[in-house]
């Protein structure tokens, strides 16, 4: 998607260890317009599917997960990564956590995910595929139906879209990047 990429080369940061900052658009501060622009081409590329339920983790994923569940006017539901005492009854995994390199829990509430459910997932970055991993275990244990899983940025660079793609998942990135070799952020044509 153009806009994304454009915005990446003009305010992405390069970090070492192959990690892209968008603090200043995505993950910190926010760009409602440009968010906005983002889920109506996910929800373009998710068209011919049939979702009842937008899923996401805490907390980057959030914020593209709620404009496609407002623009397909469906519930969104976020997965938490600690498991309140409020919440006993949960769909739970662990997940290894790329940018903090340590793992945690992931927990849904089984009322919020059921066996008719049809999952579109939602996240900000695909890297190695440990998060979406983990929300195919949830989705496994909650018998729901995963329909595809879309991002705002790929690193092809890492395992997780090969990964996701061979197993027959549906998956859609608005900017993928192919390396960051020595800071310079090159784009997958
Ligand atoms: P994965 O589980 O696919 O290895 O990593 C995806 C998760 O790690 C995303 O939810 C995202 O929050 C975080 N992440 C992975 N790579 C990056 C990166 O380069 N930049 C940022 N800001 N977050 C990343």
């Amino acid at each position: 998607m153009k806009e994304l990429k454009a915005r990446i080369l003009a305010d992405g940061q390069c970090l070492p260890g192959g990690v892209l900052k968008v603090d200043g658009f995505i993950n910190h501060q926010m760009d409602p317009t440009l968010m906005k622009t983002m889920a109506e081409e996910l929800v373009r590329r998710f068209a011919d599917s049939e979702i009842n339920k937008i899923l996401t983790v805490e907390a980057s994923g959030i914020a593209p997960a709620i404009m496609v569940g407002y623009l397909l006017n469906l519930p969104v539901v976020f997965a938490k990564k600690k498991q309140p005492s409020t919440m006993s009854d949960v769909w739970v995994t662990e997940v290894f956590s790329f940018t903090k390199q340590h793992t945690c829990t992931l927990c849904v509430g089984r009322e919020f995910l059921q066996p008719d459910d049809k999952v579109l997932f939602v996240d900000d970055f695909l890297a190695n595929g440990h998060a979406s991993m983990a929300f195919m275990e949830l989705i496994k244990q909650a018998g729901a139906e995963l329909v595809g899983m879309g991002f705002l940025i790929e690193k092809s660079f890492q395992k997780g879209g090969t990964l996701l793609r061979n197993s027959g998942i549906h998956v859609e990135s608005l900017a993928i990047i192919e390396s960051l070799d020595n800071c310079e952020i090159k784009f997958k044509e």
